[in-house]
């Protein structure tokens, strides 16, 4: 950068004292009591307006027997797999 093309410290700081962050506002979830964007569904419950708008509970149960059944499949591979190795030590 060319100095002439430079600004001073106090220019520089008065461009960027618009550069703070703020936080988030958050409000309290009527169902659950968790924080959770306004006008937005709960993200804890799956609750808006007092009313559910999608079944996390039923979502978190589809995939924790999602992943039991990936799991079991998995060590059902291995157990076939390590009688086969065994041999060759
Ligand atoms: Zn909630």
């Amino acid at each position: 950068m060319v100095i002439r093309m430079r600004h001073t410290r106090s220019h520089t700081a008065n461009r960027r004292a618009h550069h703070a962050l703020t936080a988030p506002e958050l409000a309290v979830c009527k169902n659950c009591g968790a924080h959770h964007r306004p006008h937005h569904m709960c993200l804890d419950c799956g609750y808006y307006k007092g009313r559910v708008v999608i079944d996390l509970a039923a979502k978190k149960k589809d995939r924790e027997a999602r992943i039991l059944a990936k799991k079991e499949a998995i060590q059902g591979q291995v157990a076939e797999q390590a009688p086969a190795s065994e041999p060759a030590k």
